[in-house]
């Protein structure tokens, strides 16, 4: 008999209760013991979900993060919050979302304390809060939150797998702030997970889980001794570890992987499929080897009946000793497809979420162990599904992959190179050195959501609603016309969400009500669906930049999200390399490009922030990444004419490694977030001799803070120092559409003394 287990189930809730209940506290309006008992009932539900399982994962539920859960129960706190005596989950909510000092002081003088750092989980859109590491730090174990999430489990006759983050991913995703050797840790680390497993084992848990995500990235040999190391002391405890590694293949760490002294390894078997046949023969004779053969990072069903064809030889080999899971923690997709009653009925069938991920398992473990042809219904309709799928003219529209077929090398490239384009360009718009301008959405006023509101649930018609979105865009040209702006935008008062606005305009492209998934903290994302060939029906923006170009003499920048970062923010269909989907976004998103330009457009932004988001793990596929992101913005862009201005635009990221990628787009000009770094970010652009115009954030957006002109001009000239001036651009960091119209107002109007002032001095 083959076991079946999971690897984590996603925590906000089928209907984000998880989300309002953080919320309702945060703000004031709940306690902590209703925040608790939403908590207790979350994790109830999501182990009945699980029921069909052999395991199901415990401590896998969070309040923020696990990674944070995991500092706390290793009594590791940040230094400034080590001696506050409050709640530990107050104390977590502290370290993760930190306290502004007139906060504290309303709630009773204590000072205010700086959030922790936040970054990216892997390659996922979840973010965790890194953990903060020096020479001194300690561990002592605190492991009364886990044991009670396994106490809860015990009681509700649920039968559990422990889940703990694996120490050395543990210290490798964290930050040492005096510049220590975090993998000096390590020994101190080990007794406290030795003590944790331990009491895991006194309260009855016999496998543990323990996640080791970094073994498929690159691995150095410091790093690989320190595996060694750790499980190697491990051993001595009393459970059997499942180790568990996702996110990608072994590749090279595979003989280290398999030769860890625990009695079990999980492997991703989606993404990490070629791996798998190395590890069957590595695999000493006594190990478990759990298979994560369900996609845990995208929502498509699984083709049953293909992975029985893999499977069956595998189990025959392996017996009792193969376990099957999802590649992955379930957190990364929506929980319950069942909710979506509004999903277009096609394509309905060719989904699963957790709940239906959950199904599939149990539905692959009895083939496997009684025979396929006890649930042959089941594998009857999974097939007719997936032949659905496979036959759908919604899926592969001849029309499309024509064009595709079509492109050319000369598609890709501008007509000139960008100083003689630089020259039409300053003809044909009559631009001031240090020209102004800003990155694309104004406020999202209660007006424009209100209206979005009643224009979905059908109390407002098109027209009205359109008009109310006119108004807001006159509004935006208005203000920015009295500011002195230069290059205008419209506002993107239209736009809910800039990859959901395009997406709902193309072909390829469906939208889920409740398909949420946990960002950080309390936050979710909704990403679209991308399941067939992209082709758009009609132009998506041309009406509202021409509408708004009318109000103006000023030229006025057209707003599109580039095909890279379309496709980041998106469930993308895995039935085709990503690759040609991108090229496809691109090829639509070209003709939008070229229509705005045939409309008298004369500047067309592109925004890429996840340009860099879809980074492989491992270095040695990052240059192929590259190679294709690039070519599809160029695809998109580089179509138009010389005196036709294209910029793009890039949150906060570094680009010293993408530097040559970047150049390689030849955008006219690139608006990037640099503020927070004091123009270091520059550095790389004036090592590579960058050699078009660039626009450095010059203040913070996520700030209500109004920045001073002094400090712009200070900033500006910092700029300066690193690139010629007559290439410079002057705006925020980003779009304004999380600011009030009375914070961007007084912002933008130093930023224009700012440059009007450095003009002057030119
Ligand atoms: N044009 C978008 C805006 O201004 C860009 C958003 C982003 O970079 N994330 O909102
Ligand atoms: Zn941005």
């Amino acid at each position: 008999m083959i076991t079946t287990h999971n690897l984590g189930y996603p925590r906000m809730g089928a209907q984000r209760e998880l989300k309002f209940a953080l919320e309702a506290y945060w703000r004031g309006d709940s306690t902590l013991e209703a925040l608790r008992e939403t908590g207790a009932m979350l994790r109830a539900r999501h182990w009945a979900d699980q029921a069909g399982l052999d395991w199901a994962p415990v401590g896998d539920f969070s309040f923020y993060d696990h990674v944070l859960d995991t500092s706390a129960w290793l009594g590791h706190w940040p230094r400034r919050v080590q001696d506050w005596a409050g709640d530990p989950l107050d104390k977590l909510f502290r370290v993760a979302r930190g306290r502004t000092a007139p906060q504290a002081e309303r709630q009773g003088g204590a000072p205010g304390v700086a959030a922790a750092e936040m970054t990216k989980w892997f390659d996922t859109n979840y973010h965790y809060i890194v953990p903060e590491f020096d020479a001194d730090t300690t561990f002592t174990l605190n492991a009364e939150p886990l044991l009670a999430q396994w106490q809860q489990a015990q009681a509700l006759g649920v039968r559990g797998k422990p889940v703990l983050l694996g120490p050395v991913t543990y210290l490798a995703l964290g930050k040492a702030k005096d510049g220590s050797d975090p993998l000096a840790l390590l020994p101190r680390l080990l007794p406290a997970y030795a003590q944790c497993l331990e009491r895991l084992a006194a309260a009855g848990a016999t496998w543990v889980q323990i996640d080791e995500p970094l073994l498929v990235t690159d691995v150095d040999e410091r790093w690989q001794h320190a595996y060694n190391l750790a499980y190697h002391q491990l051993k001595a405890c009393r459970v059997q570890i499942l180790l568990a590694t996702y996110f990608g293949a072994l590749q090279d760490n595979a003989y280290l992987a398999v030769n860890l002294p625990v009695a079990g390894l999980h492997i991703d078997a989606v993404r990490g499929r070629d791996d798998v046949a190395a590890v069957l023969n590595l695999l000493p004779a006594h190990k478990v080897l759990s298979l994560g053969v369900i996609d845990g990072r995208n929502i498509w069903a699984t083709d049953l009946n293909a992975a029985l064809d893999w499977l069956e030889p595998i189990a025959e080999r392996l017996g009792e000793r193969l376990w099957l899971a999802p590649s992955c923690s379930l957190l990364h997709v929506p929980v319950d497809l069942r909710l979506e009653d509004d999903i277009d009925p096609e394509v309905r069938p060719w989904l699963a979420f957790a709940r239906q991920k959950m199904d599939e398992l149990c539905i692959l473990a009895q083939a496997l162990n009684h025979g396929r042809q006890t649930v042959r219904d089941a594998l009857q309709a999974n097939a007719a599904a997936l032949a659905a799928r496979r036959s759908s003219p919604r899926v592969t529209q001849p029309a499309v992959r024509t064009a595709l077929a079509n492109l050319t090398p000369e598609m890709q490239r501008r007509q000139q190179p960008y100083p003689v384009r630089a020259q039409a360009q300053r003809q044909r718009l009559g631009l001031p050195l240090l020209p102004t301008t800003t990155i694309g959405s104004f406020p999202q006023t209660a007006e424009i959501r209100h209206a979005r509101a009643e224009y979905k649930a059908g109390r407002l018609d098109t027209a009205a609603y359109e008009a109310a979105m006119k108004r807001e865009i006159e509004r935006a040209v208005r203000e920015q016309e009295a500011l002195g702006i230069d290059v205008l935008v419209h506002g993107e008062a239209e736009r809910n969400d800039m990859v959901e606005y395009f997406g709902e305009q193309l072909e390829g492209y469906v939208f889920s009500r409740h398909g949420w998934v946990q960002s950080y903290g309390s936050r979710c994302v909704k990403p679209p669906i991308l399941f067939g060939d992209v082709r758009r029906p009609h132009p998506m923006t041309v009406q509202w930049i021409t509408y708004a170009q009318s109000l103006t003499k000023r030229p006025m920048k057209g707003m599109l999200t580039g095909p890279v970062t379309m496709l980041n923010w998106s469930f993308v269909r895995d039935d085709q390399p990503r690759e040609q989907t991108c090229r496809q976004l691109a090829l639509a998103i070209r003709e939008e490009v070229l229509d705005l330009e045939r409309a008298g457009i004369a500047v067309i932004q592109i925004d890429e922030p996840a340009l860099r988001e879809g980074l492989p793990l491992r270095r040695a596929e990052r240059a192929a990444y590259l190679q294709w992101a690039v070519a599809c913005f160029q695809i998109a862009a580089n179509g138009v004419r010389d005196d036709t201005q294209i910029h793009t635009h890039m949150c906060y990221s570094e680009f010293n490694d993408i530097i040559d990628s970047i150049a390689a787009l030849d955008a006219d000009v690139i608006t990037i977030e640099t503020s927070r770094s004091d123009m270091e970010l520059l550095q790389a652009f004036e090592h590579f001799d960058y050699p078009n115009e660039i626009g450095p954030g010059v203040y913070d957006i996520h700030s209500p803070n109004i920045p001073t002109r002094h400090a712009i001009e200070a900033l500006l000239r910092k700029a300066a120092e690193r690139i010629p001036i007559d290439r410079l651009w002057v705006n925020p960091d980003c779009g304004l559409k999380t600011r009030q119209w009375s914070e961007v107002i007084p912002a933008l109007r130093e930023m224009v003394a700012a440059a009007q002032a450095l003009r002057a001095q030119e």
